[in-house]
């Protein structure tokens, strides 16, 4: 079945069922802006999720996610009727929906994570990404205003979330939902020049389609699907931008999509298609043996085709493909045993427990499919916080952190000034704990130095360093610190498992890490990686050193004492 209308009236005490009549019930009378009755938005929301293929209860929980937010019943009344598990998952859409952003290029990535930190459970994403799904469908119906801010936050924040989840499909509908309003003079430029050029193209690879499949038979590879993948309008118009607003060369406006039955037939199809007709050099991309950081496979290629005209293939097996389109989400369904494949693609170091988190997801999932949903537990951000300055900004902090932590999160001379600090309204003291979710206001006062006390609780490396340089100043020369640590410059090859080779290296040496940081300009191909470690003993130091130069890909190691 299809909808959940129908499963609600084809199975009226199922789960569903019973989710369904209690949110009629509780929605009873309530209009959208758009004057559709408020139930067909949340029966809008569960059936994207039933599309996606998740479980019963994340359906449920999607028919029930805006009651507590929008009508009289409050969680424990959810929990009594549908137990703890769905009104959890309905609070954390709740929580998700406090959350605004107003365009803050800054603090994207921190408001990414405080999305996942606050879910507390992949589904509440997924609910939420269905819901925003339905918003951004329906946006036309709001205020101006509104339009614009749910629009920016959709394209910056959620179609962000949707991608790193894999979720290829979902991800470039909310971008393209997204475009009229952020862009609505390119958008109408586009809609004018676009489908003309659409539909030449389509009918230059309709009228080769039999030549390309009788090239992949005359090589005995049945494809089991040929279809095009025309390129959505808003990425179309940045890759546009790119390339001087020139058509001509965008090659992927409408791409060959092929659908084979194994991976050596991607290969082989491939293979078929080279010697039709010659590639161009530098277009091909193996994202079967390098898959993106996202999971995403599949085999691109961009040749010179029949007529001499240039065209983009795509060549995936059919299990890749329904990954592609619902990411993690599949999962549920393709109960296959997830291939491992070599990764090339190095995440930036911010990135990478965020990405390692997603890969530990795909593995368990495909370990034990059955038991997934007791995996969904978001708990990559254990040990980091995430607190909240009175404007609404979010700031990342390790677990433990003070509020003197925050203010030299914030600024210098917040920190340093910082006098006193209220949490959620309430004054605290200057070592108190934070919790992800607090309001951190500073009381702060100018030209004021820290105290040496507070070097006893800070947490994070910058708010100590910063107390003892003030201090250092005061005292003048006089001041003469013992060293403490040591920085490690080492300059390497950008590859998949360098960072662990170097951090194990280190352990095995039985030094501690104070800090790992990786700095990398787009373009360079040797991102330095600053190791600082509770080490000062010059002869360790030194063999430490030798040890770290025998790792592959290292060009060179510096160091210096702190
Ligand atoms: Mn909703």
């Amino acid at each position: 079945m299809h909808d959940v209308t129908a499963i609600a009236k084809a199975q009226p005490h199922s789960l569903i069922g019973k989710a369904f009549r209690f949110a009629k019930k509780a929605h009873a009378g309530q209009k959208r802006k758009s004057s559709d009755p408020y139930f067909s938005h949340v029966v809008a929301t569960a059936d994207t999720l039933l599309s996606w293929n998740l479980d019963e209860v994340t359906i449920a929980a999607g028919l029930l996610h805006d009651v507590v937010e929008d009508t009289p019943v409050q969680h424990e009344e959810l929990a009594r009727h549908f137990g703890e598990e769905i009104a959890a998952l309905v609070d954390g859409v709740t929580k998700l929906g406090r959350i605004k952003y107003r365009g803050a290029e800054r603090k994207v990535e921190s408001l990414r994570k405080l999305i996942f930190a606050i879910s507390k459970d992949l589904r509440v994403v997924f609910i939420k990404l269905a819901d925003r799904l339905h918003n951004m469908r329906t946006l036309n119906a709001l205020p101006r205003e509104k339009q614009k801010r749910i629009a920016l936050e959709t394209d910056e924040i959620y179609a962000a979330i949707a991608y790193r989840l894999g979720m290829h499909n979902l991800s470039g509908e909310l971008h393209d939902l997204a475009f009229p309003y952020l862009y609505p003079k390119e958008y109408r430029w586009l809609k004018t020049a676009i489908p003309e050029r659409y539909s030449e193209r389509m009918r230059y690879l309709e009228r080769i389609a039999p030549t390309v499949e009788q090239c992949l038979k005359d090589h005995r590879i049945t494809p089991q699907q040929i279809d095009f993948r025309a390129k959505r309008y808003s990425s179309l118009y940045f890759k546009l931008l790119r390339h001087g607003m020139d058509f001509d060369k965008i090659y992927d406006l409408v791409a060959f999509r092929i659908i084979v039955r194994s991976v050596e037939e991607c290969y082989a199809a491939l293979g078929a298609i080279h010697q039709s007709w010659p590639p161009l050099p530098g277009r091909i991309k193996d994202y079967i043996a390098s898959p993106k950081p996202n999971n995403y496979r599949s085999l691109h290629t961009t040749v010179i085709g029949p007529e001499g005209k240039i065209v983009e293939f795509q060549i995936r097996t059919k299990e890749m493909h329904e990954e592609n389109e619902y990411g993690i989400a599949a999962h549920w369904i393709y109960k296959q045993q997830q291939k491992k494949g070599k990764r090339n693609t190095v995440p930036s170091a911010e990135e990478i427990t965020w990405i390692q988190q997603l890969k530990q997801w795909y593995e368990q999932y495909s370990l034990n499919p059955e038991h997934a949903l007791h995996a969904m537990k978001i708990d990559f951000f254990k040990g980091r916080i995430f607190a909240l300055t009175p404007k609404g900004d979010v700031v990342d902090l390790p677990e433990g952190a003070t509020p003197v932590d925050f203010a030299y999160r914030i600024h210098t001379e917040i920190g340093n000034g910082c006098v006193g600090a209220k949490v959620n309204g309430t004054f605290v003291p200057l070592n108190y704990r934070l919790q992800s979710g607090d309001l951190v206001e500073i009381i702060a006062q100018k030209n004021k130095l820290p105290s040496q006390d507070w070097l006893r609780f800070v947490k994070t490396s910058l708010a100590r360093d910063h107390i003892k340089a003030a201090l250092r100043k005061k005292r003048g020369s006089l001041y003469l610190k013992k060293p403490s640590k040591t920085e490690f410059l080492i300059v390497a090859e950008d590859r998949v498992g360098l960072i662990k080779d170097i951090t194990t290296a280190i352990a095995r040496s039985h030094v501690n890490i104070i800090q790992f940081r990786t700095q990398s300009q787009a373009g360079n191909k040797f991102p330095i990686d600053k190791v600082q470690c509770d080490l000062t003993d010059r002869k360790k130091i030194e063999k430490l050193v030798l040890k770290i130069k025998k790792i592959d890909g290292v060009k060179e190691v510096r160091y210096r004492i702190l």
